[in-house]
């Protein structure tokens, strides 16, 4: 902990850039509290149960956005990390947290409860009854986990000139060698959100991967990393790397928050296995972008992106899910005001401090209800973001719906009938 706090000069940089200090205005929410915080504990001048430790620490995000706004290279992430774990270590997990990290943890747990909610969702009863209440709120989480198409977007679709896809200058799927690419399937992104899946397999192979499906796979363990639980945390890891380490080039990851922790495996099991499987993995933005990608048929709606967290400021990916959008002729994009502030979704907090997480939500929403031109969409690489940001939409009553990249982009390709005369894995 020590390494990565140490450069803290308690400049107080990094204040206008967290999300918790903002909504609270409280020292001890920001990150420069937090850090002195963290130092007590490792110096053993505070225990583990300390109840300001554990409130001001158990508040923070998670989200990073203190990391680039620091001019001393401080490592917030790893020294959180540190701490949480130390805190585990002494006092285990407030019941609440047990439970949901103890349902992802195991497969058989997590899979028959998210059926349900697919069953329930199906129902429509999620989109008719969301709202602004916890319950609506909840309602509206579920409901923003649909796939794009049944949003409406798919209505506003417009023909281009001809008609017919535009080529750009990267080439065609034709030109570029075949690389094969592992889905990562995940747990809430398998459960709730197999259309982004389905829309990453599509776009991929238009653009020259060839996409292969691996079993074995469980939880990335993200959640159970960021709560403290390194030892859950390490078995979901190592049944992953023994799973998917040989099976591709590369490993494609379609959720930030996965893809922040798989990229981070080298250093969570400390073994040559997890640094070389991490070193295969990339956000499917990434592999899009590196072949250009390829253009679609032109979309005509207005866009907002915002960046994910833990794809902008732990991946440090900002170029690629851009270049994503901009392969849809005709989508207006507008980089949302605040994007690179937390959303308050960070994994499972909404759920364990849901009235912050409100708090946090209401600045982004705000910003899109004053955006002009008001957004059609809300685009974002994370099931949670893509969940939380479309719950305050609909508690707002804005009417914007909310979509991951690859979901446009696979509608554009769709469009241009790509997938009709290619045959994209025999599923059209
Ligand atoms: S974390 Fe960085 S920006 Fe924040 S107070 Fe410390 S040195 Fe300053
Ligand atoms: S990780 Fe996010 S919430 Fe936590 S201190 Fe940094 S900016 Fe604030």
């Amino acid at each position: 902990m020590g390494e990565a706090l140490d450069p803290c000069v308690h400049c107080g940089f990094c204040l206008p850039a967290c999300p918790t200090y903002l909504v609270t205005g409280d020292e001890g929410h920001s990150p420069r509290g937090r850090i002195v915080l963290m130092r007590a504990l490792e110096r053993g001048e505070m225990s583990p149960g300390d109840p300001a430790l554990l409130e001001h620490l158990d508040a923070c995000l998670g989200c990073r956005g203190c990391e680039p706004a620091c001019p001393s290279g401080v490592d917030y992430g790893r020294g959180l990390e540190a701490a949480r774990t130390q805190i585990f270590d002494a006092r285990g997990l407030p019941p609440a947290a047990a439970l949901v990290l103890g349902v992802f943890r195991h497969r058989w747990a997590w899979r028959p409860l998210f059926a349900l909610a697919r069953a329930f969702r199906a129902t429509r009863i999620p989109h008719l009854l969301s709202g602004g209440g916890r319950l609506g709120f909840g309602l509206g989480m579920l409901a923003s986990s649909s796939e794009q198409r049944d949003t409406g977007t798919a209505g506003q679709r417009v023909s281009g000139a001809d008609g017919q896809p535009q080529q750009n200058e990267m080439g065609t799927t034709s030109t570029v060698p075949l690389t094969t690419v592992a889905l990562f399937r995940g747990c809430v992104m398998n459960a709730l959100f197999s259309h982004v899946h389905e829309a990453t397999r599509r776009t991929l192979t238009v653009n020259g991967y060839r996409v292969v499906e691996v079993r074995g796979q469980v939880c990335c363990g993200a959640l159970h990393e960021h709560a403290g639980a390194m030892e859950a945390a390490r078995s979901l890891a190592e049944t992953n790397v023994a799973a998917l380490q040989d099976e591709a080039d590369f490993i494609v990851v379609n959720s930030a928050g996965c893809g922040a922790l798989l990229k981070n495996y080298g250093h969570l099991l400390g073994s040559a296995a997890g640094a070389k499987m991490a070193a295969k993995v990339r956000d499917v933005s990434e592999l899009l972008a590196d072949r250009g990608p390829r253009l679609g048929a032109p979309i005509g709606i207005e866009v907002a992106y915002d960046a994910p967290c833990h794809l902008q400021h732990a991946q440090r990916v900002h170029a690629a899910p851009l270049a994503v959008l901009g392969a849809v002729p005709g989508l207006r994009l507008h980089v949302l005001p605040g994007s690179d502030r937390c959303c308050g979704s960070a994994g499972i907090y909404s759920v364990l401090r849901p009235r912050m997480a409100r708090a946090v939500l209401e600045n982004k929403i705000a910003s899109l209800a004053a955006a002009q031109p008001r957004p059609d969409v809300v685009a974002t690489g994370n099931p949670g973001c893509l969940m939380q940001i479309g719950a305050g939409l609909r508690a707002a009553g804005l009417p914007i719906g909310v979509a991951h990249p690859v979901e446009l982009l696979d509608l554009s390709y769709d469009e241009a009938g790509f997938y009709e005369k290619k045959s994209v894995n025999g599923e059209r």
